[in-house]
C-alpha cells in the first residue's frame, strides 16, 4: 500500500516540489499551507490539500486527524525573516520559532503515536546549511534552524527503538519565495539600521545566492532518497 506522507508548506517552494514528485513516484500525499488556493493547484497530481497554520493549535489538531495515519512526515513550512539582533522586535521573533520549531514539534508530537504503534516513520525536518554556522543578520533564522537541528538529534535517539528515522535536510540557496522576502528585509535593515554597514554586504551575499540558488526538485531529490535508505543518513546537505 502506499505510504502517506503530509507535506507542510506545499504551496510553494521546497514543499510544493517534494509534494510533487513525491506524488510522482507512488506516495499517496497531503500538502498541507494556509494558502488553499494555491494547495488546488495541486490537485492534477493527486495531492490531497489541508488548510494548515503551524503556529495555530487547532489548525495542527485538525490537519493530523483529518489524515489518521501519517508514515512519513516532511516539515517544510518555515520563514526566512531576517534583521540585527538588535533590531527585530522580540514578537517578530517569537512568530519565526512559532513557525520553524514550535510548529514542527507540534506536528511531530501528534503523528508519533501512530507510528510508534505502526513501527514504521520518517521524519523529515528541512533546517538549511544556516543551522550550522551564523551569519550577521540572521540571528534568529539561524536560532530557529540550530535548535531545529539539535531537537532532531535528540529526537532521534528517542524514537529509534520503535523504527522511526529522523532526518534532516540542509538546503543552500534555493530558489522559492523565501528568497525574495530575505532581500526585502534586508533593504529594510539596511535602510535604517546602525548595522547598515553589514547589511551591504549581507546583501549583496544573498543576491549572489539567489543567482546561483539551486532548483527546489534538487531538494525533493534528496528528501526522496533520505527517506527510501534503509539506513538513513541524519543530515542530508
Ligand atoms: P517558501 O517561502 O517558498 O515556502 C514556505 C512555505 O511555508 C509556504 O508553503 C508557506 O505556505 C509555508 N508557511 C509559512 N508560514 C506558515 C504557517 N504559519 N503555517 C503553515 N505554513 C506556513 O520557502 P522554501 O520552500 O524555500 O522554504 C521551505 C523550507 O526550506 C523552510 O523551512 C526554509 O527555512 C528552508 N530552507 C530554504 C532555503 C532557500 O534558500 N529557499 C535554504 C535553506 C533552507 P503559506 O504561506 O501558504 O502558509
Amino acid at each position: 500500500m502506499a505510504k502517506t506522507v503530509l507535506v507542510t508548506g506545499a504551496s510553494s517552494g521546497i514543499g510544493k516540489a517534494t509534494a510533487i514528485y513525491l506524488a510522482q513516484n507512488g506516495y499517496q500525499v497531503y500538502g498541507a499551507a494556509r494558502r488553499l488556493n494555491r494547495l488546488q493547484e495541486l490537485n492534477t497530481f493527486g495531492i490531497i490539500p489541508i488548510s494548515l497554520d503551524v503556529t495555530k493549535e487547532e489548525s495542527i489538531e485538525a490537519c493530523v486527524a483529518s489524515i489518521g495515519s501519517v508514515d512519513i512526515l516532511i516539515n517544510s513550512a518555515g520563514l526566512g525573516s531576517y534583521g540585527a539582533l538588535e533590531d527585530v522586535p522580540i514578537p517578530e521573533a517569537k512568530n519565526q520559532m512559532e513557525i520553524n520549531l514550535f510548529g514542527v514539534a507540534r506536528l511531530i508530537q501528534l503523528v508519533l503515536p501512530q507510528m510508534r504503534k505502526n513501527r514504521y516513520g520518517k521524519i523529515v525536518n528541512i533546517s538549511s546549511v544556516g543551522g550550522k554556522m551564523g551569519l550577521p543578520m540572521g540571528s534568529w533564522y539561524h536560532a530557529s534552524k540550530f535548535a531545529l537541528e539539535g531537537m532532531s538529534d535528540c529526537l532521534r535517539n528517542e524514537v529509534r527503538q520503535f523504527g522511526i528515522d529522523v532526518i534532516v535536510i540542509e538546503p543552500g540557496g534555493t530558489q522559492s519565495e523565501m528568497m525574495a522576502i530575505g532581500a526585502e528585509n534586508m533593504q529594510r535593515v539596511s535602510k535604517k539600521s546602525v548595522y547598515s554597514n553589514l547589511a551591504t554586504g549581507i546583501q549583496k551575499m544573498y543576491a549572489n545566492m539567489e543567482k546561483n540558488a539551486a532548483a527546489p526538485i534538487v531538494v525533493a531529490r534528496l528528501i526522496k532518497k533520505g527517506i527510501e535508505a534503509k539506513h538513513p543518513k541524519t543530515r542530508y546537505i
